[in-house]
């Protein structure tokens, strides 16, 4: 069984045009788990021909035949499907709690002030925990 984000990188890389065993050999699965897959969700090699869709929705997208195809319906689709496979580039913002003073990360939030649900009820409680 592959997950989700797994078979997401399956489309993506069928998509770019590669085989079977090269994307086994990425995700660490075998090659018959990759086939099968990709039979059963219409990414065999005679349907990667004149494939191009959404590999987030599925939604049909424009390409002209040439040149790369289009893996996403739109930029949202496009930040989801990077969210989702992006695991090294993130960014973290370093925070000092606000009440408790303890430092503390967060990944997407640049403004956040404190640690935890608890200091910030605490905080507006005028709590110091
Ligand atoms: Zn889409
Ligand atoms: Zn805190």
């Amino acid at each position: 069984m592959m997950t989700k984000t797994e078979k997401m990188k399956v489309r993506a890389w069928r998509i770019k045009g590669e085989s079977y065993s090269e994307i086994a050999e990425k995700l660490n699965v075998t090659f018959g788990s990759v086939r099968s897959y990709c039979y059963r969700n219409g990414m065999s090699d005679a349907e990667m021909k004149n494939y191009s869709s959404c590999i987030i929705c599925g939604k049909p997208v424009e390409w002209s035949g040439k040149g790369l195809r289009r893996m996403y319906c739109s930029q949202k689709c496009r930040g989801i499907y990077r969210r989702a496979t992006d695991t090294c580039s993130k960014t973290t913002y370093r925070h000092v709690c606000q009440n408790c003073g303890k430092e503390f990360e967060t990944l997407s939030n640049k403004k956040q002030r404190f640690c935890s649900r608890a200091c910030f009820y605490n905080s507006r409680r005028g709590v110091v925990a």
